[in-house]
């Protein structure tokens, strides 16, 4: 026999809890941050847009900018059956931008959009670091001043306390206008050419070609020259600083609180004025958790009419990893009842019932033992589902039109209940137990 496929280095399953070893994702942490999530940006008055998975490779080089770590080293590219190159999305924003052109939907005076899936970049796996992973992400369009940059991140905030997350800091930054930006560059490369020996060959590379980028370095050597360098923000031109100024106050009026990193660039070419990062020391290296900023200049630049945007993405496994880490999730939904029948017209009853149930009571989770067995046997699975109280079909309960009700996790008798009246009865428990 051969030996068996495994997943790909770097992409990983995401794993029911009964099937959960330890070692992979479970997929009820990921239902806990996505449908949190939802419910607040949703809130927030942000609407889903969904986008292909496959992109023109134009699209990312134009947008994210070519000489940046994602498209130098770690998109999924391919050339398809004609011969067109294509990508796996690495991120959603140019995929977003492009949409919105697309459909026309900048001419209309602002939006508020997010979308949620995988994304793929071939990085080098380690925790927090995967091959494919999960970005939820929004973007806003239309709206120039820092009041919807302020309301991003405090709706992030929100989304942290509501996670249950405590240990996440915030750091800002502003980019500045393109004049700004270029001085410094020059202020910059003039700076690193000192230093030259210390930098690596990437950081070498693009002292050259985008020496922004070095600030973005991950390497500590490259961090401490960096370090000692000009920071953009000596060279921020007056615009910018009011538009900060202005971020500053309403994150203060918000008690909301952060630390200005004036090397804070982000990874890719399409930023300009305000950048955030949340970040936590809980996961090592890998440490941020959700990241973002103003990128004014895109929809324009990829053929759009000039439209002011701030956006960001977070990483969901990022995430899941801190709410683990955290303990901040209510624990796996169980069943409240697991359906036992014994015989063959119990068990076709047994059917009837529990669908009758899950339509009379609102949010009740019952589980229908399918499979046959023995009573034990049945009950035995019950008692494994978590269930806290087992439904009991045999000969003698179908006789009487009754239903038996066994408490699994406290010391009661079993009592029985008519037919007629199990869903009342179960409405009513529910309740009880809040
Ligand atoms: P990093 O500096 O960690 O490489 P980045 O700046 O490349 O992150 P962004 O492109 O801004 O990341 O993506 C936003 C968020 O998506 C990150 O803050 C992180 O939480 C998550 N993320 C990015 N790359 C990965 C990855 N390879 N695996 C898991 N999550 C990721
Ligand atoms: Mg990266």
């Amino acid at each position: 026999m051969s030996s068996p496929i495994q997943a790909v280095r770097g992409m990983h399953d995401i794993l029911p809890p009964s099937a959960d070893d330890g070692k992979g994702f479970r997929s009820t942490h990921f239902q806990f941050v996505e449908d949190t999530v939802r419910r607040w940006l949703e809130s927030y008055g942000y609407q889903e847009i969904r986008i292909p998975i496959v992109e023109d490779t134009a699209l990312f080089k134009r947008s994210i900018g070519e000489v940046t770590d994602i498209v130098e080293k770690e998109m999924y590219t391919f050339a398809d059956r004609n011969g067109d190159s294509l990508t796996l999305r690495p991120e959603g924003t140019a995929g977003v931008v492009r949409a919105a052109i697309e459909h026309s939907a900048l001419r209309q005076s602002s939006h508020r959009w997010w979308y949620a899936g995988p994304m793929f970049r071939h990085e080098r796996p380690q925790r927090g670091r995967y091959r494919q992973f999960t970005q939820i992400g929004v973007e806003a369009f239309g709206m120039p001043g820092p009041d919807i940059d302020a309301e991003v991140i405090l709706l992030t905030a929100r989304l942290w306390k509501a996670l249950g997350l405590r240990h996440v800091a915030l750091q800002i930054n502003n980019l500045g206008s393109a004049d700004a930006r270029a001085r410094f560059r020059e202020a910059l490369t003039e700076y690193l050419r000192a230093h030259e020996p210390q930098l690596d060959e990437d950081s070498r590379r693009r002292l050259n070609t985008n020496p922004l980028r070095i600030l973005d370095s991950k390497n500590p050597q490259v961090q401490a020259v960096v370090g000692g360098g000009p920071t953009l923000l000596e060279f921020l031109d007056a615009q910018s600083k009011t538009h900060f100024d202005g971020l500053q106050k309403l994150l203060d009026l918000a008690d909301i609180v952060y630390e200005i990193n004036p090397r804070l660039v982000r990874g890719l070419d399409y930023y300009t004025g305000t950048v955030f990062e949340w970040v936590t020391t809980r996961l090592g290296a890998q440490g941020t958790v959700c990241a973002g900023g103003r990128y004014d200049g895109l929809v324009a630049q990829l053929g759009g009419p000039e439209t002011p945007a701030i956006g960001f993405a977070m990483g969901v496994e990022r995430l899941v990893e801190l709410v683990k880490e955290e303990q901040s999730m209510p624990a796996d939904p169980v069943p409240h009842a697991y359906c036992v029948a014994v015989g063959e017209e119990p068990a076709a009853q047994a059917m009837t019932l529990t669908e009758q149930l899950r339509a009379a009571v609102p949010g009740l989770r019952v589980t229908l033992h399918c499979g046959g067995g023995s009573f034990k046997s049945q009950v035995k699975r019950a008692d494994k589902s978590g269930a806290p109280l087992a439904l009991v079909m045999g000969e003698s309960e179908v006789e009487r039109g009754e239903v038996g009700v066994k408490f699994l996790r406290e010391e009661r008798p079993q009592i029985a209940v008519a037919r007629a009246d199990i869903a009342q009865w179960l409405a009513g428990w529910l309740v009880q137990r809040g």
